[in-house]
């Protein structure tokens, strides 16, 4: 069989990081002839197929960026007035360069270990600061996946905070139509009673009630005195949730002053871009008796191990992995470089800035309000940005508005919505006044809202709201985070389950292309004619790769894509009169958002158990469906399974389940294992999610975004996310946006785009190679859990860290001390407890590959002398990892190793450029037991002192 070479320009050279002579080598390691050797070897014969993906020739670079410039500029640029929760912005060209475009920040991953997380970690800290002061609420999270998702996680919190003993919730139906979208998808399977109501009236009835939702300011951007709702809401032992506004909140009242419980939104004005509708960053906040069962991640302030402050996240035992189906919510990827981007843009302007960008968008809004009604147009009382004019020609203005460059938001026949923002000028004003009939070429300002609309409190007292005004300071403030954190610009990431391979400076480039970055989401057709095209390209292309008929990008996380499929399954079975179909069968090994995604969908978990060797328990699943044949929804399987094994029978699972009337969701996250070998959508699957955050280069960004496609077959396809452009497609709205995360899918686009189909498969053939190559150079020191055919693993592989344990070296030890060797540690005790999951991805070189293997044989050399007795596990070099720089250096250091060995234990490495760990050990009881979630206000501190 002949080697796969590629001429010289082609991507796939670059993208993969082994060399032809790379591969030959660890495959004769290995015993294998070549890469089609392996893959015939560990792909089960029942699923592989070799046939090449339907895909165009691979473009180079230069020319996949040609053709994509040529597709953004079908997409026509406007002054977007629409607003709707999405708003114009100037990005600090700071922040743009030194962090959207910088791998130092989009490369990171989640930050699950802390020490080497410090810097992402204490900025997302000081949103959660950020949120809390604006909103007035007690505590708020690390950001959510949108505005309309916040609000469906809103609405399932208030039910559960009351038992679910009621089951009505009153909803505005002066929400933004798009939240009220998402609230009825989230309400429907559960069935929570939704009632719209209008807040200037006082509601029919309390009964049953549990929460009521309001806008702040309302979608048409006004305001009504929402004190008396929040005072009878509470005294009928309802909760209140405002979806509000951040710039809104630097002016007007916090919601936390009004009465609300729960505040939820989004913080793109805050500097991030448009972006066809994502990503963004929604936030979610809460009053203290809350945080507990608070969707998402929160970070925390502890100490570690040498009474230092530190980051990390807390409170993780609400979350999916522990809690699994009884979980908060199916929350795992969120939006952290987002929350970042738009927590250094407050830092940068400061409160008082942003408070001056208020009053000048409200002056603006109240100059153009006053004018309409001079001429005789109706208007709102406008409390804000946004004006409504009511009884117009609504077409004929939105028309000749779009003719003058600009979009205006035309909510019915007659009334027009216009929200001003950051990017408007005067000039801009006139422009609109002019559209509307007037011909003033000047204005005489109008002042800002009226006293009892605003706060009077002050906010963001911080020192760090203050100090990085200037963009030197904030340039070396941007430095010395990153400088703090891990990330792939400094060493491979081998994180099991999570695919963290090359993201490409190509792959990168258009997503800061005007042409993309400046689209609103509710743009009208024919100016997102670009996106429009570039979409339905990704989409074809992910259903070659997977074998599915049809795939929506509507999901903005796996997480969304896993729930979007459960509800595809749930409608198809309600479509053919199986209601009672309710079961979902979940393997144990299971991601922990399956079952929680499960429970959103209202699916009684079943779980199957898991044989010795890992694989799905053929006997105990027929047990299983033989139990309650008709009540069979679907089975939710990760391929190949989530202990990394391409498991033989998984031909045997999808027909056991299709026997019974079920479907089969096989979830994608492991697709860098399939990719060009076998395709799900062929060998049984019926739905499948992706991670394009995974499989196909959007990077992590330190925990989002992410987009989680969802594929299906023809059946099922009707069931898909409803999206306007797609009228066929009539299944629940997921996302706040027609297509969720929209402006990072060009990423995916470039890649697939100039990998072609033999590119594809070579990348997932190095995948497994590389895995089974570091599983046969670890397996003498760490036994490997799983294998398949052959003893081989997939793509990644688990080692047996437990038997140290009787040592007393735990897997957290490991870990840490990893990081004194440079690197992050793969995945921990996921998903078996107590061992390490290993994927290193197609994308590292072997030379990377061999320094990570000899940092695990450091590390076991280093565990051998303590199992030894030569060294005591106290005071070792593995229980003091990682070794700070300040801790190395003290003169009295009082260990029984030399400072070389503490912080440079591989010779080989080059340490000349070492990374030191700002932090030691963190202490996460502490942290839970003294939760400190954002920072406190200079008055606050003052109190305490
Ligand atoms: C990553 C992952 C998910 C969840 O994806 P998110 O984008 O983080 O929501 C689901 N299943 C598996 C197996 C995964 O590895």
């Amino acid at each position: 069989m002949s080697k796969v070479t590629f001429p010289q320009d082609h991507f796939a050279n670059r993208h993969i990081g082994l060399n032809d002579s790379d591969i030959q080598s660890m495959l004769d390691v290995l015993g294998y002839e070549s890469l089609d050797h392996l893959t015939d070897t560990v792909i089960p014969a029942s699923i592989a197929d070799d046939a090449a993906l339907n895909l165009k020739p691979a473009l180079s670079e230069e020319q996949a960026l040609a053709e994509l410039k040529q597709l953004a500029a079908q997409n026509k640029v406007l002054k977007s007035l629409i607003g709707q929760g999405y708003y114009g912005t100037h990005t600090p060209k700071v922040i743009q360069r030194n962090v959207l475009e910088n791998p130092a920040w989009y490369t990171a991953y989640t930050p699950y270990q802390p020490e080497i997380s410090q810097g992402r970690l204490e900025v997302l800290f000081y949103f959660q600061t950020m949120v809390t002061e604006l909103t007035g609420m007690d505590i708020a999270n690390a950001s959510l996946l949108d505005e309309s998702t916040a609000a469906g996680e809103a609405l399932t919190l208030a039910h559960r905070a009351l038992r679910g003993k009621r089951n009505r919730c009153l909803v505005s139906k002066n929400c933004h139509p798009q939240t009220l979208e998402v609230l009825r998808t989230r309400a429907t399977p559960l069935g929570i009673e939704l009632v719209e109501f209008d807040e200037t009236s006082p509601a029919e009835s309390w009964d049953d009630t549990f929460g009521v939702i309001v806008q702040y300011p309302d979608t048409y951007g006004t305001v009504t005195e929402l004190t008396d709702l929040c005072n009878t809401a509470h005294e009928n032992g309802a909760l209140v949730i405002m979806a509000s506004d951040l710039l809104a909140l630097t002016l007007l009242k916090s919601p936390g002053e009004l009465g609300a419980d729960i505040v939820i939104g989004n913080s793109q004005r805050f500097g991030v871009p448009l972006g066809f509708g994502g990503p963004h960053a929604g936030f979610f906040a809460v009053r203290d008796q809350f945080k507990r069962s608070m969707p998402g991640r929160l970070v925390g302030q502890s100490i570690d191990v040498h009474g230092n402050p530190a980051y990390r996240l807390a409170l993780q035992t609400r979350e999916q992995h522990i809690r699994r189906e009884k979980a908060t919510s199916n929350i795992c990827t969120a939006q952290a470089l987002l929350a970042i981007m738009a927590t250094l843009y407050a830092c940068y302007h400061g409160p008082t800035r942003l408070r001056s960008t208020a009053q000048r968008v409200n002056q603006l809004a109240n100059t153009l309000r006053d004018e309409c009604k001079a001429f005789g147009i109706q208007t709102n009382e406008v409390v804000f940005d946004t004006v409504t004019l009511y009884d117009v020609k609504a077409a004929d203005i939105v028309s000749a508005a779009v003719k003058q460059g600009i979009n205006l938001n035309q909510r019915s026949d007659n009334t027009v919505s216009i929200s001003l923002d950051e990017t408007c000028e005067e000039a801009d004003v006139v422009s609109l006044l002019n559209i509307l009939g007037s011909s003033k070429q000047s204005l005489d300002m109008a002042s800002t809202a009226e006293d009892r609309w605003l706060r009077s409190d002050t906010y963001m007292t911080q020192d760090v709201f203050h100090k990085y005004h200037s963009e030197t300071e904030m340039m070396r403030y941007l430095r010395r985070l990153s400088d703090k954190d891990i990330a792939l610009d400094r060493a491979m990431i081998a994180l099991g389950s999570c695919t963290m391979k090359l993201n490409a400076a190509s792959e990168m480039t258009p997503v800061t292309w005007p042409e993309f970055s400046n689209i609103h989401p509710f743009a009208p057709h024919d100016q997102t004619l670009g996106y429009q095209k570039m979409i339905a390209q990704l989409e074809e292309m992910l259903c070659a790769c997977t074998g599915y008929d049809a795939m929506s990008l509507q999901p903005n996380a796996g997480s969304q894509g896993e729930y979007a499929g459960l509800l595809a399954i749930k409608a198809f079975h309600e479509a053919n009169g199986d209601q009672q179909r309710n079961i979902c069968l979940i393997p144990s090994s299971a991601h922990g958002t399956n079952p929680a995604s499960a429970q959103m969908a209202n699916m009684q978990v079943v779980v199957v158990k898991c044989d010795e060797r890992g694989n799905v328990d053929l006997i105990d699943l027929q047990a299983k469906i033989d139990a309650n044949p008709a009540q069979i929804a679907a089975i939710m399987i990760t391929y190949p399974s989530t202990h990394g094994v391409f498991e033989e029978d998984v031909t045997k699972v999808c027909e056991a389940v299709h026997q019974a009337g079920g479907q089969v969701y096989i979830d994608g996250a492991n697709l860098n294992a399939l990719v060009g070998v076998a395709q799900p959508g062929k060998f049984g699957g019926d739905v499948s999610h992706l991670n394009l955050h995974k499989t196909f280069c959007i990077p992590h960004g330190g925990g989002g975004p992410g987009v989680g496609p969802v594929g299906v077959r023809s059946h099922l396809a009707p069931f898909l996310p409803k999206d306007e452009h797609n009228t066929e497609r009539t299944g629940a709205l997921i996302s706040g946006a027609p297509f969720g995360s929209a402006s990072i899918l060009p990423i995916s686009w470039m890649y697939i785009r100039m990998m072609g189909a033999r590119g594809l498969r070579k990348a997932t053939q190095c995948a497994i190679l590389s895995a089974n190559y570091m599983a046969h150079e670890l397996k003498a020191n760490y036994p490997i859990l799983f294998t398949g055919n052959a003893e081989l693993v997939a793509h990644e592989c688990i080692i047996d860290t437990r038997p140290m344990k009787d040592h007393g070296v735990s897997v957290d030890d490991i870990a840490k001390r990893l990081i004194d060797y440079g690197f992050h540690a793969p995945t921990m005790s996921f998903p078996v407890p107590g061992t390490l999951m290993i994927e290193p991805t197609e994308s590292e070189s072997r030379a990377e590959l061999d320094r990570f293997c000899r940092a695990m044989q450091g590390i076991f050399n280093e565990y051998t002398a303590v199992k030894n007795g030569d060294v005591p596990i106290d005071n070792s070099v593995l229980s003091n990892a990682p070794h700070t720089m300040d801790f190395v250096l003290q003169d009295n250091l009082d260990v029984p190793y030399s400072r070389l060995a503490a912080c440079h234990p591989d010779p080989e490495s080059d340490y000349s450029v070492k990374y030191w760990p700002p932090v030691g050990r963190i202490d996460n009881v502490y942290g839970d037991k003294n939760l400190i979630c954002s920072c406190p206000s200079m008055s606050e501190y003052e109190a305490s002192e």
